[in-house]
């Protein structure tokens, strides 16, 4: 679970509705066993009657053909191999992958990496399919940091040459420019307001010249949601699909004030992040002119430095024209990359149904966290065994009970582990933008993200407030894009281990954000409905003391069996969940 970050889109979500009880209608239109378990309601819960023996799969279940017609008030619902999943095996497991050689999880890192080959290894050791890139189970990536290098960064205007830090400061984008210079005033074009800084001149060939900021009445708000290089075009996306070599930027008055500072910065490695294809294509080398550079360029030319201030304190900035042909720039900027490599892991059990098994039930977790402490002292290392140590076991022996089940589903199931959770939503961004299945043939994702806490009678302890007790889960999400996979999940439930479903999260007005704040959103931002199961923040989250000893194994065991309860009911279903509910654009920003 990552930190939550307040974004535009905060203030603008949409209301959804409220939770929906199983209607009517709903029922009759749903496969006869869903009737047949809302008669079973009443019925002890299958746990309770088939714990005879976790050594054991449980008892070879009827094939699901059979099942559905045999069934009777007498027989529970059975859910394949379910009960193969033992509070005893993720206790093993989680005490190897919180433990501290896992050194913290952080992306990347070597305990990562280990981590990956812990998961891998037992995928493959129980036969299942690698899902990743050419034949293995893992899909990598690329993490991008940025810096500039001062030698060969270079800029000049007619021969008299700048001092980077002094008299330029530059962006970390590889590239060099020289050539004729055209004036294109704030340099922004934004079709729905009609706004557009190029009428009259061609930039092809040439070096942009723009004032830095928003043009009168824009602000980023406006253009946050909208598609660059179709709904607007800054600068310097203008520049490169219109052929300009390079951007020299009139600085604003804040960069002007933090001249110093934004010239360190760029020297230094930026912090690692995930770059879109839009992020890494080809870009143009860009700077910042000092004062005197400006006025270089400008000279002889029909507006000077203060009048283009003057203009820019008031909104209102002339239009675009050539500089006089004799006027020439030329920059070069050398920027050096650091591109280090992480991975997703993933593996797939295929169905048994010869057209459904094209497709895919997702189960996912994180199996990140946030590394290590810069300044504790003693223990430095994050173990986060419940941030998602929890959902990565869990995730592994839904596998595990799946692989060995005696019979199989319908549809296949896809097991994703993610990386760069905690940096913000890399590994799931990475896969749902590069998926190895197609993304539509994923029918839902189930997400399991920190499901291994339970609040203790008697804990008065204000940061465990909203943590839920042993017989709790919050389920988030499940009702929201689809009234079919929230009836469902409801329906596992109450003929399963009625767990306490606590819907808190599903509120519109809740300040938390859960629903952005853990992988699945990325299923969701694609329309592959899904359901988030968590048990709630506590004193320990995000914590050096969120270890493998204070977890509810127990618990753990109940959530997990409840997810892989769900997944075969999804992977059997003869239909798959309609999204009825698409996110609204604000809610998919
Ligand atoms: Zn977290």
């Amino acid at each position: 679970m990552t930190l939550p970050v307040i974004s535009e889109g905060e203030f603008v979500r949409r209301s959804f509705l409220a939770s929906i009880l199983l209607s009517c209608a709903l029922a009759v239109s749903q496969p006869s066993s869903y009737a047949q378990v809302k008669r079973e309601k009443s019925k002890p819960p299958v746990a309770a009657q088939g714990k005879q023996d976790k050594t054991k799969p449980a008892a070879t279940p009827a094939p699901q053909e059979k099942r559905e017609t045999a069934k009777t008030a007498a027989t529970p619902e059975r859910f394949g191999n379910v009960e193969a999943i033992t509070a005893a095996q993720l206790k093993e497991w989680l005490y190897v992958v919180a433990s501290d050689e896992m050194e913290g999880r952080d992306t990347p890192s070597r305990g990562l990496d280990m981590t990956a080959k812990f998961i891998a290894d037992h995928l493959s050791q129980w036969g299942v399919k690698p899902g990743g890139d050419d034949g293995t189970y893992f899909q990598k990536f690329a993490l991008t940091s940025r810096r500039v290098e001062p030698e060969l960064t270079i800029a000049s205007v007619n021969g008299q040459s700048f001092k980077l830090g002094e008299g330029f400061i530059a962006e970390p984008i590889q590239g060099q420019a020289s050539g004729r210079i055209v004036y294109v005033g704030h340099g922004y074009m934004i079709r729905a307001k009609g706004i557009d800084a190029y009428q009259g001149v061609d930039v092809k060939g040439k070096i942009i010249l723009a004032v830095e900021g928003f043009p009168r009445g824009v602000s980023f708000q406006d253009i946050h949601s909208k598609k660059e290089g179709e709904d607007y075009d800054t600068p310097e996306t203008y520049a490169r699909a219109q052929g300009a070599r390079g951007v020299i930027y009139i600085p604003s008055q804040s960069t002007l004030s933090f001249w110093q500072n934004r010239h360190q910065f760029s020297l230094n490695p930026s912090r690692l992040r995930l770059e879109g294809p839009r992020q890494s294509g080809a870009k143009i080398p860009v700077i910042y002119a000092s004062e005197k550079m400006v006025k270089a360029i400008l000279d002889g030319e029909k507006l000077d430095y203060e009048a283009i201030r003057k203009q820019a304190s008031q909104g209102a900035l002339g239009e675009a024209f050539d500089l006089g042909a004799g006027k020439q720039a030329s920059f070069n900027v050398n920027a050096k990359v650091d591109s280090p490599m992480t991975q997703n892991v993933v593996g797939v059990i295929e169905g048994v149904d010869p057209l459904l098994k094209k497709e895919y039930v997702a189960v996912g977790a994180h199996y990140d966290h946030v590394g290590m402490s810069q300044n504790a002292e003693g223990d430095k290392i994050f173990n986060g065994a419940d941030d998602d140590g929890s959902g990565t076991v869990g995730t592994l022996a839904i596998a595990q009970a799946l692989s060995k089940s005696p019979t199989r589903p319908k549809r296949s199931v896809i097991f994703v582990w993610h990386a760069g959770e905690e940096k913000g939503l890399w590994g799931s961004e990475f896969f749902t933008d590069n998926p190895t299945v197609p993304m539509e043939q994923i029918v839902t994702q189930l997400n399991i993200d920190m499901i291994g806490r339970s609040k203790k009678e008697g804990d008065n302890n204000p940061a465990n407030k909203d943590l839920t007790g042993p017989n709790e889960l919050y389920v988030i999400g499940s009702k929201m894009m689809s009234t079919d996979l929230g009836n469902l999940s409801e329906d596992v439930n109450n003929s399963y281990l009625k767990l306490a479903f606590n819907y808190k999260y599903d509120d519109p007005s809740d300040t938390e954000r859960f629903f952005y704040r853990s992988d699945h959103y990325n299923y969701a931002k694609k329309g592959v409905p899904i359901i988030f199961y968590f048990s709630g923040v506590h004193e320990d989250y995000h914590g050096l003391a969120d270890t493998a000893d204070k977890i509810d194994y127990q618990k753990m065991e109940k959530v997990t069996r409840t997810v892989f309860a769900m997944m075969w009911r999804l992977a059997n279903a003869p239909a798959r969940p309609k999204v009825d509910k698409p996110l609204t654009p604000q809610m998919a920003n």
